[in-house]
């Protein structure tokens, strides 16, 4: 399919602003959305026969760098992992170069099969900037985050160096051209220096940390102690004078000027309840977005089995999805994290599932004026997902008790993935 005027048909159109239109049509024009509604109401190009079109889906917390670790088979079915110890493995092996000379194949192969499971907008952690390459020829749109990391001095400018140095070496133009953004990630308080945390915050620039991930984390920051200092000091990344920004993971993002920047806080499955006022869009007087990208697969294989997603919502807060890396997660598919997420909890609408995978994202990233629904005026980036012959009184069981793939990804009105022949 080329840039001209193209209208698709199939046995569901899910705008996500709106209800789904069974034997819809999406029109497409230049790249962009031209009309979207029902198949009476306009002739199609193309019969795409038993598909659902959905808007493209949206990756908010991924690390296209980290590949699968060999020998590594999760969890035993129904149990759960030791994520301290994972951490420690994951650190070893980076420390040790085995993943070094590869992060930027990997990126390369991992955004191919990203952008092959539907997602047209990813946030990616990057190590200075290593996936850019792959991100900027690739037809995709993202949010590049280098990550710094250091509770120690040097380690902390080593990190930032190299960060400032990457963002340095690329201009508004190269953006544009790329669809793509960059941003920092301070990696998490119990590896990340405050003023680390302190310098994104004043850069101005999109922002995503880890924060309140685990039981261990909270321990550190409390009383100083616990395996996760353990962990430190054996990789010799302890610092005896380190202070944190304070007692809660919640006070990075919201002590002093750090509350001023844009923070999607991956994971957040320890935040407390009475620190969900600051999660509400409405609760920043300078615009702030703060949104958490929640990773069902990744939190489960950890045994965090009580992520507060629900009571965010319920709060107004926005979650969205993200996979984490191949190395804790089995795929990088958008549409799997949310099967797996309505199989635990049949009780979260399929309406609201979609709109965490997709709109909830690209809110969190500042991009849903340009994606994240299908709307006439937007970016064509939609993904195709084979049906299940059966029928559904909720036509969103469809997409999420069923294991057919996505079959076709298509960016700025072109597929990208797929194709419709292949339908
Ligand atoms: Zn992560």
């Amino acid at each position: 399919m080329r840039r001209g005027a193209i209208s698709l048909r199939a046995r569901y159109v899910f705008p996500v602003e709106g209800p789904p239109i069974a034997d819809g049509v999406v029109a497409v024009d230049g790249g962009r959305i031209a009309w979207v509604g029902p198949a009476s109401e306009r002739r199609a190009d193309l019969n795409l026969g038993n598909v659902a079109i959905i808007p493209g889906l949206v990756n908010a917390h991924t690390h296209l760098e980290l590949s699968r670790m060999p020998g590594d088979e999760g969890p035993p079915p129904g149990g759960s992992e030791d994520e301290v110890e994972w951490i420690r493995k994951v650190t070893l092996r980076r420390i040790s170069g085995a993943w070094g000379p590869s992060y930027a194949d990997n990126a390369k192969r991992n955004l191919k099969a990203t952008i092959e499971a539907g997602t047209t907008l990813v946030a990616d952690i990057t190590t200075a900037g290593l996936s850019w390459g792959a991100i900027a020829e690739s037809p995709v749109r993202a949010v590049v985050f280098a990550e710094v990391i250091g509770l120690k001095r040097h380690r902390g400018l080593q990190t930032s160096g190299e960060a400032w140095k990457w963002l340095g070496s690329i201009d508004a133009e190269a953006q544009v051209a790329a669809n793509a953004r960059p941003g920092l990630s301070p990696h998490s308080p119990y590896s990340t220096a405050g003023w680390l945390y302190h310098n994104a915050a004043g850069s101005r620039l999109p922002l995503t940390t880890h924060l309140a991930e685990m039981p261990e984390e909270l321990r550190l920051l409390e009383h100083r102690d616990g395996p996760l200092r353990g962990f430190l000091e054996e990789i010799g990344a302890w610092d005896d004078e380190w202070e944190p920004v304070g007692p809660r993971p919640a006070d990075y993002i919201r002590k002093g000027e750090l509350r001023d920047a844009d923070w999607l806080v991956a994971h957040g499955t320890y935040i407390e309840p009475s620190e969900f006022w600051q999660l509400r869009p409405e609760a920043s007087a300078k615009g702030q977005r703060v949104a958490v990208a929640y990773c069902p697969r990744t939190n489960a294989r950890f045994g965090h089995h009580a992520h507060p997603y629900r009571a965010l919502l319920e709060k107004g807060a926005i979650v969205c999805l993200g996979t984490d890396s191949l190395a804790s997660s089995p795929s990088l598919g958008i549409l799997d994290e949310m099967r797996f997420l309505h199989a635990c909890d049949g009780s979260l609408s399929g309406e609201l599932l979609l709109t965490m995978g997709t709109l909830f994202g690209a809110w969190a990233l500042r991009a849903e004026a340009a994606t994240g629904t299908l709307r006439a005026g937007k970016s064509a980036d939609m993904a195709v997902v084979r049906l299940p012959a059966r029928d559904e009184a909720d036509p969103y069981m469809l997409l999420l008790e069923s294991d057919l793939p996505v079959v076709a990804t298509v960016f700025e009105g072109e597929f990208v993935a797929g194709s419709w022949q292949g339908i």
